[in-house]
């Protein structure tokens, strides 16, 4: 940047030098426009002398050089002057003045004072005349160019004369005689003795008269004046004339005529001369001219050869100064890339860490929740198997209890796992179709009596315009429901719970829908608005107190309407309700495409006499399963590896089998994988606690025919084995 200012720096000052060049020029053209002026004085062609006059004048005021204006305002006027075109003349020399008014004292000042004086005699304005000169009389300069001044005081007592102002002009005849230097000035003594005479001769004063011209025509012997001469000889004869001299005045006379005669030839071949001299000139002239034009060109294609190398020079630098920020720039770029690279890498490490950090949690999360549900299926199952056995009204209630620790942490379990699985990617979407109405409907009716416990009423507004079938994930729905109704039921009472399903948009086989789940329950603070959405968040210790829950409802909530396209908003007041809304895309399905929807009934015949093979290795599961099947009646064969398993297989005959996924040596999937190479009828059902690697699909690709979840829920479990069962 710096080098580039400096750059801009030398580019002004060629700039500014250029302007000065050009300046210079201007000068050079006001002085050659006045020796043009001057050298068309010389040859009479007064035109254009005033031409090259003016133009002289015009240069020197775009320049505005007021001495330069001052001489070529003199100039011109001076060419008016003497071409008696008095006014115009007049103009320039007041011009002249008013520059020099408050400028130092010049040799021009006065002779333009003098011509002002000149031009008002001219005029006959005598008072103006008199304070012309009178101004110029009070210059210093006027008695220090003493040479100059008497030739001018001698045109200033010629005008006077003239003028018919003898006296005036007598006076300064007399002044001047005074003054001058005889050595010098003989043409003004002469003229001036000449002129005194010829004043005496108009007052009739012959004798006075006499002695001046006499001195004149001596002073003439030296000077050798033909004009002056002729003058003084006609003068000399009036003079003897008036003296009655008639003799000499008759000499006077012819000696005059005589000298009159001879100017004339001279005058006639003088003219002859000058003609030539004339064309010469012209010649000349044009020469000039020419020579002009020539050094003119000359000089502007110097000046242009000057400007082009100038700006030359300036691209060059300016390409060099690119080239090198553009270098500069290069080096900092590779620099800047390669701290990119650094950081890039070092983010990528950080984010492989962070990532096998997530993975570490999600797996410890998974194992430590496989490994809690493995005892809590031996809590659940004993305490149901308890609470069958008819227990003591005393023993009930702990039974009670026990049952509802044991569910609360089962629910806990799955909500965690059910956040890892989401966290973690590993969540799948079903595509199947559904009837949105009916599954609402459904949820309604088995939430219907919680709403009735806290006195709640309980309406679902559904809008018929929504299609009937739709394609979704009716699980993944139904859990959001429930979460969302189930807390607007908990935590309103004696008020109302509505369901608002409303049609957005509706495109050809897409729609827009959108879903309110609103209460007029206790309502949640606005500082807790955002919060309640997090992990393990509630709205207060006292609210967990009185209503219990977990706080992880909402996150299960927000993470899966995400999941499934939408996103959750929260409106809520405390004391007055709240609305939790959101809305999704569906796909439009013609009809009913079959579920695999679980059938929660079955036939306790069904079960009598049947035999299972139970692989189970962990002893108290072993107990609670096989009590769960004897209860109703089977015979139950338990063996404590996959291997044995695969044997009892090859040998016996099973109406099922109940596999348990994690056994040591081979595991369930293994062993389902062996027993279908030779036995693809006797079905077989997985018992997991699944974690976060197992799914449903993963298990069914090995062969196996369903899934039992640990820890079971006794309806559940039954329901399954009747399906696969033979009547
Ligand atoms: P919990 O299992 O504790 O209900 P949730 O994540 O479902 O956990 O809810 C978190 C907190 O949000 C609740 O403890 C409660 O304070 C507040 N909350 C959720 N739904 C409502 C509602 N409909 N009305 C008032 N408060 C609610």
């Amino acid at each position: 940047m710096k080098a580039m200012l400096k750059y801009l720096l030398i580019v002004l000052l060629t700039s500014s030098n250029l302007l000065i060049a050009s300046r210079t020029q201007i000068i050079d053209s006001v002085s050659i426009y006045q020796n043009l002026s001057q050298y068309n004085i010389k040859i009479h062609n007064y035109e254009k002398a005033t031409l090259f006059a003016t133009k002289a004048l015009q240069f020197s005021q775009k320049t505005k050089n007021y001495e330069s204006q001052i001489q070529q305002n003199f100039a011109l006027g001076k060419l008016y002057f003497d071409l008696n075109r008095i006014n115009e003349a007049q103009n320039y020399f007041e011009q002249s003045r008013l520059l020099n008014t408050k400028r130092p004292v010049t040799f021009c000042k006065l002779k333009t004072l003098y011509f002002l004086a000149f031009c008002a005699i001219e005029k006959k304005e005598w008072t103006n005349a008199a304070s012309y000169f009178a101004q110029a009389d009070q210059l210093p300069i006027a008695t220090s160019i003493q040479n100059k001044a008497n030739v001018l005081l001698l045109k200033k007592a010629k005008l006077y004369y003239s003028n018919n102002q003898l006296t005036v002009a007598s006076e300064n005849f007399t002044r001047l005689l005074a003054q001058t230097n005889f050595e010098n000035e003989k043409n003004i003594i002469e003229e001036a003795y000449l002129y005194k005479g010829m004043i005496a001769l108009r007052y009739t004063k012959y004798k006075d008269a006499l002695d001046m011209l006499e001195k004149a025509l001596n002073i003439n012997r030296i000077t050798k004046n033909l004009k002056s001469k002729e003058s003084i000889l006609l003068h000399l004869s009036k003079c003897h004339k008036g003296l009655r001299n008639f003799d000499q005045a008759y000499s006077y006379l012819e000696e005059y005529h005589l000298l009159k005669m001879h100017l004339a030839e001279i005058s006639n071949s003088k003219q002859n001369i000058e003609n030539f001299k004339k064309f010469k000139r012209d010649e000349q002239y044009k020469d000039f001219i020419d020579k002009n034009k020539q050094q003119q060109k000359e000089e502007d294609a110097h000046k242009y050869s000057k400007l082009i190398n100038i700006l030359a020079v300036a691209l060059i630098t300016i390409l060099s100064l690119l080239s090198f920020s553009l270098y500069k720039n290069n080096i900092i770029r590779n620099e800047s890339n390669k701290l990119l690279k650094e950081k890039n890498q070092e983010l990528i490490i950080a984010k492989n860490n962070a990532e096998k950090a997530s993975k570490a949690r999600a797996e410890f999360l998974s194992t430590v929740s496989h490994e809690l549900r493995t005892p809590l299926n031996a809590i659940n199952g004993i305490t149901h198997l308890l609470l069958e056995e008819k227990p003591k009204k005393s023993q009930l209630n702990y039974l009670a209890s026990l049952q509802f620790s044991g569910n609360y942490l089962a629910t806990f379990i799955n909500e965690i796992l059910e956040i890892n699985k989401i966290e973690s990617n590993k969540i799948e979407l079903e595509s199947i179709s559904f009837h949105l109405k009916e599954l609402l409907e459904n949820i309604q009716s088995s939430l219907n009596k919680f709403a009735l416990t806290n006195n709640n009423e309980f309406h679902l507004l559904f809008d018929q315009n929504i299609p009937d079938y739709l394609i979704g994930d009716p699980t993944k729905l139904s859990q959001v429901f429930l979460n969302l109704i189930n807390n607007a039921l908990k935590f309103t009472q004696d008020g109302s719970v509505t369901i608002k399903v409303k049609l957005l948009k509706k495109e050809e086989d897409t729609v827009k829908i959108n879903f309110q789940i609103i209460d007029t329950g206790i309502g949640i603070p606005k500082d807790k608005l955002e919060l309640v959405f997090e992990n393990f968040s509630q709205g207060s210790v006292e609210i967990n107190r009185k209503y219990g829950g977990t706080g992880l409802g909402l996150t299960i909530v927000k993470k899966l309407v995400k999941v499934l396209g939408g996103k959750i908003k929260l409106e809520s007041e405390e004391g007055k309700g709240s609305t939790f809304s959101f809305s999704l895309p569906f796909k439009v399905a013609e009809s009913l495409v079959e579920t695999t929807e679980k059938e929660t009934n079955y036939d306790e015949n069904q079960f009598k006499s049947k035999k299972i093979l139970l692989v189970e290795d962990n002893k108290i599961n072993q107990m609670i399963t096989k009590k769960m099947l004897e209860n109703k009646g089977i015979v139950c064969i338990i063996i404590d590896n996959g291997e044995s398993a695969v044997q009892l297989m090859h040998n016996h005959d099973y109406d099922l089998v109940l596999m348990d996924v994690h056994l040591p040596g081979i595991n369930g999937t293994v062993a389902t994988q062996e027993i279908r190479t030779f036995d693809t009828s006797t079905p077989i059902i997985a018992l997991t606690a699944i974690s976060l690697d197992e799914n449903r699909e993963m298990l069914l690709s090995y062969g196996m025919n369903d899934v039992i979840t640990k820890p079971f829920v006794p309806e559940e479990f039954y329901t399954i084995i009747s399906k696969y069962l033979p009547n």
